[in-house]
């Protein structure tokens, strides 16, 4: 026995290994595994690596900025529903709960989470779409990869190495959200954790503020097979309570009857596969997701989610107004590359001028996106003059 062993300090990586070794499951990813980092780094003295990885991104300017991203709505419906930063928030509690019952790395999970919608550019989806429109020619723009591209690259923390030289399973498990089509990869447990988290986490958040801000009714929602399950399991009692206690409710029950679902489905399958490591859990085609039959309500729930949030006319105008803001910048911007910041007028010299105008916009928040288009693209048609006071 060592000097460490009888309780003298130990080193982030040894005190990481001991808990593990204690609570992790063996095909959980286990830090002392890790392949390390691009730029090697001296052990911290309390911190494990996955640890580590996660303070690097709630330290980013690209996390800070997720709070001045939409998820699906804007902020000109108040300040209820989510943003891209509380989507996160929710996605890593959520992958917490399910990584911790399934004996899974839950620092790895929460860098994972943390780090999952990084690089979503300013308007949600319908920035990514006119983005990818917009980088057509330069290869096309994917939110999950330019995630990669912020913390590789874009982020600066250290005078030693560009990005913010996340562990090589951080990295992996983003660039396997960029690249879901060439599947069979190998990905650990922990991603496939975060991205059930992810859909469970936004098929709830949505239809609860899709309600409270009286796109679809309660009683709507209460139609779709998994909020009636919800509802039925709920009986007598739901009656009885205010419409809003009501709402809360069944969207606290929706995630828990998913959760609950999931741990049970997957808990039997890991006991099946008896998977002796990570890495062989990272080969395997063991699905982390609900029960084939939860599923189909699942999708039942995406469904009318897609038909009656997503593609609501409201929702449909103001991505319409938003694309075309961000189309009319971009064009700007490639017009007058002077007016990129010092950073990106280099990284065109590196990536092309197109590139560099996309990694520009991208990082932006909503307003700030908005306040460039208002300055630089004065006399063409600006959000100021179609919008309200
Ligand atoms: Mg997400």
């Amino acid at each position: 026995m060592n000097e460490s062993d009888e309780g003298g300090p130990l080193g982030g990586l040894q005190t990481a290994r001991r808990r593990e070794a204690l609570l992790l499951a063996p095909y959980a990813m286990h830090s002392c595994d890790s392949r390390g980092r691009v730029y090697p780094e001296a052990e911290h003295p309390y911190r494990g690596p996955y640890q580590r990885d996660r303070d690097r991104i709630v330290h980013s300017a690209a996390y800070r900025r997720l709070s001045g991203k939409m998820q699906v709505f804007t902020g000109d419906r108040g300040d209820y529903h989510r943003t891209r930063l509380t989507h996160t928030q929710e996605v890593a509690s959520i992958a917490r709960t399910i990584g911790r019952a399934l004996r899974l790395n839950e620092d790895l999970i929460e860098a994972l989470a943390l780090l999952h919608d990084l690089g979503h550019p300013p308007y949600g989806h319908a920035g990514e779409d006119a983005l990818d429109e917009c980088l057509q020619a330069a290869g096309g723009f994917s939110h999950n990869r330019y995630g990669l591209t912020v913390v590789e690259v874009l982020e600066h923390r250290s005078p030693d190495y560009p990005g913010l030289n996340l562990t090589r399973e951080v990295l992996d498990g983003q660039l396997w959200r960029g690249e879901k089509s060439a599947e069979p990869v190998q990905r650990l447990l922990e991603v496939r954790v975060v991205d059930a988290a992810d859909s469970i986490t936004y098929n709830a958040h949505d239809a609860d503020d899709a309600v409270k801000l009286g796109l679809v009714t309660l009683e709507e929602l209460a139609e779709v097979p998994l909020a009636s399950d919800v509802c039925r399991a709920l009986g007598k009692r739901l009656g009885t309570l205010h419409p809003e206690q009501a709402r809360k409710l069944i969207v606290h029950d929706l995630i828990d009857c998913q959760v609950g679902d999931l741990l049970r489905h997957c808990s039997q399958q890991l006991a099946d596969a008896d998977l002796p490591d990570a890495e062989t859990a990272g080969g395997s085609p063991l699905r982390i997701e609900v029960s084939p039959s939860l599923q189909v309500k699942k999708e039942q729930l995406e469904a009318f989610l897609y038909e009656r949030v997503y593609r609501h006319p409201e929702l449909l105008e103001m991505r319409a107004e938003a694309q075309a803001r961000l189309h009319e910048l971009f064009t700007q911007l490639c017009a007058q590359p002077d007016r990129l910041p010092i950073r990106f007028q280099k990284r065109a010299a590196e990536v092309g001028l197109a590139r560099a105008v996309g990694d520009y916009v991208a990082g932006m928040t909503d307003r700030y996106c908005d306040q460039l288009h208002a300055q630089l693209c004065a006399g063409r048609r600006s959000r100021a003059m179609t919008r309200p006071a």
